[in-house]
């Protein structure tokens, strides 16, 4: 392994230039953190990371939607991460220490089972981008209980490149694709980046290699002259990705343009529930009135930090008042998210 990526890094090292190549995942983003693989690159190849961890893209109006039901006496069901994302006045973990009814699960079956067996209504906050969507889907698909719904939180990687790509906010010269996302989309749905704003891809496993490969076929790319989607992560994605559970998604969902957290509207970026299965829906079930919204605490700025425009570092917040005990901001507290994945393995 060690003989193999000093033989990747001498290679990047032949033909490396300045460029900035972004991630959008927060595997990827842990494995160049736990590795130290920033520090085996030329200090001219720059690997930022984007909005790749799906718990810190949950703007706070969507965390405000959980916590108005909650505060309304309806038990909401969530992955652990959520739990304390901030919304505009507090989080879910606020609500719970308020006395709301709120659980963890591990995915939306346990959701459906806590629904079975209670005399009240119960929510899931879906959480998650293409990859956990299917299994929301499924689940909607299986008769679940009359008291159960589902507030969908569900987000799309493509629309958010392309409009990081148009807003020229970060000068791209490459793209890593996320593994995960990629098995369910399968590799069509990045091709417009190459032809369309001639951006080297490429779709990567997690492992320090894969990441390694990654940076060495994007950088091959650009010496070559090309643009193209090339999958490095072939013992897993197909270029058709997993049809089933496209099926499934486009049964239950249909896109529509919302922010994320640190971006505006982001157009046909979301999946929100079709109106055949409004009886599931948390949005149309339920009346959410909600207060103006505050996207990110004082001081934060996990929005910048989402965009691949500032790192952790760069937060006067960062290691002082926010720290994975006590996060400030979105990006602090899932183990997805950039600033708690440099709090655990940078030296800064
Ligand atoms: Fe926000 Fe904390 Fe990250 Fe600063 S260190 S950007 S406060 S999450």
């Amino acid at each position: 392994m060690k003989d193999l990526s000093r033989e990747i890094v001498s290679r990047i090292n032949k033909i490396s230039r300045p460029v900035k190549i972004m991630h959008v995942c927060g595997s990827h983003e842990h494995t160049i953190m736990q590795h130290g693989i920033r520090s085996l690159l030329p200090e001219e190849v720059e690997v930022v990371a984007g909005p790749g961890c799906p718990v810190c893209c949950v703007p706070a109006r969507e965390i405000d939607e959980c916590v108005e039901l909650a505060r309304q006496g309806v038990t909401i069901t969530t992955f652990g991460d959520m739990l304390r994302v901030p919304g505009s006045y507090g989080s879910l973990a606020d609500a719970k220490a308020e006395g709301a009814d709120v659980r963890i699960v591990y995915g939306v079956n346990n959701a459906v089972e806590i629904a079975k067996n209670l005399d009240r209504e119960v929510v899931f906050m879906a959480a998650g981008f293409e990859t956990t969507a299917p299994t929301t889907a499924s689940a909607i698909l299986s008769d679940p209980p009359e008291n159960f719904s589902v507030l969908s939180c569900h987000r799309l990687i493509p629309p958010a490149l392309k409009f990081l790509i148009e807003s020229g906010e970060v000068n791209l010269d490459g793209l890593i694709e996320p593994g995960h996302v990629s098995t369910i989309i399968g590799t069509r749905p990045y091709i417009p980046f190459s032809r369309d704003y001639g951006i080297p891809q490429v779709i990567a496993g997690f492992n320090p290699i894969d990441v390694l490969l990654a940076v060495y076929m994007i950088l091959r790319q650009i010496r070559n002259g090309e643009a193209k989607v090339e999958n490095e992560y072939r013992r897993v994605v197909r270029e058709e990705g997993n049809v089933k559970a496209q099926e499934v998604m486009r049964e239950v969902f249909f896109v529509t343009s919302r922010e994320w957290r640190g971006f505006p509207e982001i157009p046909d970026s979301v999946y929100e529930i079709k109106d055949e299965f409004s009886d599931f829906n948390a949005r149309e079930k339920f009346d959410i009135e909600l207060g103006d919204v505050v996207e990110c605490p004082t001081g934060c700025i996990c929005g910048a930090v989402l965009r691949g425009v500032a790192r952790p570092e760069d937060c006067s917040l960062f290691r002082s008042e926010c720290t994975p005990t006590n996060p400030v901001g979105a990006c602090m507290v899932s183990r997805e998210g950039t600033c708690n994945i440099a709090y655990r393995y940078s030296s800064f």
